[in-house]
């Protein structure tokens, strides 16, 4: 059983959550990376299991959860335990992502990730959108909404693909620098073709 699947993608504070929302309302059913992000890393996975036997159970938090914060500290500076954690959790992200993916009942289904080209999770959908901002407005709406500096999205922003190589790759892109009416209607008009071309995937089935 498969869906047509939809990639949506942008920067930090491009609007992600914002258009998939929008999507949302119109009954299409949403898979967030970031969610499966942390499923496969809860306490009782085989995730965990793997990060407990690499670090110890010092990196796990007073309620047995894992702090992930610690984790990001050990693997910021080292690439070879980046390379080693990727290694350990794409695999099984991916493979999450499509099983829910394949789940959905709508009349396709919305793969919400944020490094969608940066890890490569763009092979698995049948289209990709991209949420786009100028990053003057990233700041901007990004430091607004979660009260940090413009300094810190900036370094966020240069860690991800540059804004040129996500506009040349994406299928569509979602314009998102004017108001919440014109967001809406660009969502509108997307809905529409990818109910068509839903309609016509062999995919679906
Ligand atoms: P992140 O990558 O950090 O998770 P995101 O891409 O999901 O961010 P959102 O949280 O949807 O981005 O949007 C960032 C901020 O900008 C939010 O506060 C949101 O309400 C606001 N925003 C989004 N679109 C618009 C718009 N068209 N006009 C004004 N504000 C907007």
């Amino acid at each position: 059983m498969s869906r047509f699947k939809i990639g949506l993608t942008g920067g930090i504070g491009s609007g992600k959550t914002t258009v998939a929302n929008l999507f949302a309302a119109k009954g299409i059913e949403l898979v967030d990376a970031d969610i499966i992000a942390r499923d496969v890393v809860a306490p009782g996975t085989p995730g965990l299991a793997a990060i407990l036997a690499r670090y110890g159970n010092a990196i796990l938090q007073s309620d047995g959860t894992l702090d992930r914060r610690l984790l990001r500290e050990h693997i910021f500076n080292d690439g070879s335990e980046r390379q080693w954690l990727n290694n350990l959790l794409h695999p099984m992200i991916r493979q999450q992502m499509l099983q829910q993916a394949n789940l959905a009942t709508s009349a396709y289904v919305i793969l919400v990730v944020p490094l969608l080209f940066e890890n490569g999770l763009d092979t698995l959908v049948d289209r990709t959108v991209l949420v786009d901002i100028p990053s003057a407005l990233q700041i901007t709406r990004t430091s607004q909404r979660d009260l940090v500096d413009a300094s810190q999205v900036q370094s966020i922003i240069n860690s991800q693909m540059h804004r040129e190589d996500k506009l040349n790759r994406a299928d569509y892109v979602i314009d998102n620098q004017g108001d919440l009416a014109q967001l809406e209607c660009q969502v509108m008009q997307l809905h529409k073709q990818f109910l068509e071309q839903a309609k016509l995937s062999p995919d679906n089935d």
